[in-house]
């Protein structure tokens, strides 16, 4: 369905969508780069409003969160468009094509989220939300209004601008971000996109919302130590108890490089871990993620791919009663 575009500035000869940072010019019947936002009829408009083209009921540790509401599932749901471009994309076939689609109306996507047992809420994800921002902005201030405690997720790849993203920020209880490396080239040539507004968002977010963040680590591009070492700092500096998921990357889409060596990602989880308090790894079989604490090693949350059993109930350690950033 077809919908008024939020962010933008009519220019006279042309709109500026400033959605995100590419800051498209649009005109009659030409999208910008994410393909989904145009002018028809002088209205600028966005066309991908309530279609859905993928929803699941997934564990809430598969998004990943490991510190948000662990053991609960979530809904998970996406729609079409990036407005990157990454020559690895996972879910290509969504993100930079247009599937068929099916329209699901607000109050009936609020149906599905409370007649789901042990569901957090829902997670917009697959492809990129902000992507979808003026559907989910609705569907989360509905949801806000109808239930405080029923959980708004984003995985997202932090490339927004500053505005649309405060502007949403209250309604979004967790959100997992993807820094995808660490170098404006990897950014520009492996993702079509650039790092700034990706780190601004991973800022901003952090300081209104529960954050983690994940890195696919792909063989020969962003895997050398320094690379996550550089991450690690980067996010410590903001607050060393945000939880980076390291994930391993296999060939998919237009990228061939053969799947990363897992010994350069356990080798970047031990550095990592020297500025950071919680460091994990996707991807790879039979790696300990269990959630220890901090301060004295007690084992908080022991973890079986997506199966917890966690020892701690609140935000304390229940051994030494440090403050452990998990969320209940
Ligand atoms: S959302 Fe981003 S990519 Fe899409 S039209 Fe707006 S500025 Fe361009």
């Amino acid at each position: 369905m077809e919908e008024k575009l939020r962010f933008y500035k009519d220019e006279g000869n042309y709109i500026k969508c400033y959605l995100c940072r590419h800051n498209c010019s649009l005109s009659e019947g030409k999208f910008g780069v994410c393909k989904l936002r145009t002018v028809k009829n002088n209205i600028p408009i966005v066309i991908n409003y309530g279609e859905l083209t993928s929803a699941n009921v997934d564990p809430i540790e598969k998004k990943p969160l490991y510190h948000f509401k662990p053991g609960k599932d979530i809904l998970s749901v996406g729609t079409f468009g990036c407005n990157m471009s990454c020559s690895f994309c996972q879910n290509h076939e969504i993100s930079q094509s247009k599937p068929p689609t099916e329209f699901i109306d607000i109050d009936k996507l609020i149906s599905l989220i409370i007649n789901i047992p042990n569901n957090a809420g829902i997670a917009f994800t697959y492809n990129e939300p902000f992507m979808w921002y003026e559907y989910i902005f609705d569907v989360a201030k509905k949801i806000k209004e109808y239930d405080k405690n029923i959980s708004i997720v984003l995985v997202s790849n932090g490339f927004v601008n500053k505005e649309p993203l405060e502007q949403i920020l209250p309604y979004i209880d967790a959100m997992n971000i993807d820094l995808k490396g660490f170098t404006k080239k990897y950014y520009n040539k492996i993702c079509g996109a650039s790092i700034e507004p990706v780190l601004e968002t991973i800022k901003i977010a952090s300081k209104h919302t529960h954050v983690e963040i994940t890195t696919l680590m792909v063989n020969n591009e962003n895997d050398s130590v320094e690379e996550i070492v550089a991450i690690a700092e980067f996010l410590a500096n903001i607050d060393k108890n945000i939880p980076l998921h390291l994930s391993r990357y296999f060939p998919k889409y237009k990228m061939k490089n053969p799947p990363t060596l897992v010994e350069n990602i356990m080798r970047a989880k031990e550095e990592a871990q020297k500025y950071l308090n919680y460091v994990y790894v996707g991807n790879v079989a039979g790696v300990d993620n269990n959630t220890y604490c901090p301060n004295c090693g007690y084992n908080l949350i022991t973890r079986d791919i997506y199966s917890i059993n966690p020892n701690i109930r609140g935000d304390k350690c229940p051994n030494c009663k440090e403050y452990i950033n998990i969320i209940f």
